[in-house]
């Protein structure tokens, strides 16, 4: 059975309560109550599993996190107010200055920033390469890279990693290998595929929305043997890891979320897992539209581009490793800044924001936007041409939407 399958059975059992009230509870609470001294003492030493303080995490956030858990195939996961708070969650929980990390591929605008803007001025040094780049890529592990950073499909350029290729180099280097995996909820699973921790921007297809801003990290368990983190490279987390199966959510928070509290509120979670009760079923529902539209596009003469067609240059790896699709996204080509925002503008489904894996179809142009603070030669690295337009496949007919596409295309090119 497919795994979307499975967890659309599984699903509602992990989002509501079978008794009282079905929907899952929000608490809003900040502090909670400890019955006595023995208790608080409990809970503080990480004994007792009850909430401490609503910025180490809450009991709705708590459901969304053993949700996402079991959804990846985890140990455990911890949910953020954002997806960019998961990622400065990961990032400053395990490392330190003077750390290196490698960032494989194309990159979501706000995390490339952060590892080439933010992250430089607390003494982390990021390196970036293209997903093929192996003897780049070998050579950094060698050189002591602590971790290496992918998005299991490059945003917006759409180029797909090898990521259990990936898995064993970082394994072999004892390096972590930490997927951002926000554009393909359920149809990739990094965790099995030798990922160690699995981010996400809940914000994107799991809320599915657009009304909740959310993120999360999931991880893996500790492995009994060839356990990379006993290495000496990671000798601060040491004292962490006699925790056993909780030790990763240990440092996430004890290390990150503690001190700069990008936690999660209750009612964002909520939302959350009201999106999660539909993934399934929206997964399945945008990744074959993708593949209608993006057809119909091509045979119509529009210059799309999407890894499922022939002449695209990941496109055996597109069949091999990406059966169910690589999610909402794919772009359209238009000679000129001019064109772009013409086409955008004659469209009457789509609506034009910043978001993607939205029920409703987005549209944005991309240098004028996401990418006008990067210099040519960065733009030119990510793939974003002047005429780029990036489309996010929502939930209507993919008829319709490519209708719409093409007939604006013509317009604006006869
Ligand atoms: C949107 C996005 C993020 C950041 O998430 P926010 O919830 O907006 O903070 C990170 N990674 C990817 C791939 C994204 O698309």
């Amino acid at each position: 059975m497919k795994h979307y399958e499975y967890f659309n059975t599984l699903l509602p059992e992990l989002t509501g309560n079978r008794e009282g009230p079905v929907a899952s509870v929000i608490t809003p609470s900040a502090a909670f109550g400890y019955t006595s001294a023995q208790e608080a003492e409990a809970i503080f030493a990480g004994e007792a599993q009850k909430p401490v303080y609503a910025r180490m995490g809450n009991p709705t956030g708590g459901k969304l996190e053993n949700a996402i858990t079991r959804m990846e195939g985890g140990a455990g996961a911890v949910v953020t107010s954002s997806g960019m708070g998961a990622i400065a969650m990961v990032l400053t929980a395990f490392l330190r200055s003077g750390d290196k990390v490698l960032c494989v591929g194309g990159f979501f605008g706000g995390t490339y920033a952060m590892m080439r803007e933010t992250m430089p001025r607390f003494g982390i040094e990021a390196l970036f390469c293209d997903t093929d780049e192996y003897d780049y890529i070998e050579k950094s592990l060698e050189n002591g890279v602590k971790m290496v950073l992918i998005e299991s499909v490059g945003n917006p350029n759409l180029r797909l990693p090898d990521i259990r290729r990936l898995a064993l180099l970082c394994d072999r280097y004892k390096a972590l290998f930490v997927v951002d995996n926000t554009l393909t909820p359920l149809i990739v699973q990094p965790l099995k595929m030798g990922a160690d921790i699995v981010i996400y921007s809940t914000t994107k297809i799991i809320s599915g929305h657009s009304a909740a801003l959310g993120g999360a990290a999931v991880f893996r368990a500790l492995k009994s043997e060839e356990e990379k983190l006993t290495d000496s490279k990671f000798k601060d987390l040491h004292p962490f890891l006699k925790k056993g199966k909780g030790a990763l959510m240990m440092v996430l928070k004890k290390r990150s979320m503690r001190d700069f509290g990008m936690s999660a509120n209750a009612f964002s979670s909520f939302l959350t897992l009201l999106g999660l009760e539909t993934l399934a079923l929206r997964v399945k529902r945008v990744n074959e539209s993708v593949a209608k539209v993006v057809s119909i596009l091509y045979d119509q003469g529009v210059k799309v581009r999407h890894p499922s067609l022939k002449y695209h240059e990941h496109n055996l790896r597109y069949e091999a490793l990406f059966e169910d699709g690589c999610g909402p996204l794919f772009t359209v080509e238009c000679s000129d800044k001019e064109r772009a925002f013409a086409l955008l503008n004659e469209t009457k489904l789509v609506v034009q924001t910043a978001n993607i894996g939205d029920n409703r179809t987005l549209g944005l142009h991309m240098s004028s936007t996401i990418y006008r603070d990067f210099d040519e030669e960065s733009r030119k690295k990510m793939g974003v041409t002047p005429g780029l337009i990036r489309f996010s496949m929502g939930l209507q007919s993919p008829l319709a939407i490519a209708e719409d596409i093409i007939d604006a295309w013509k317009r604006v090119h006869s």
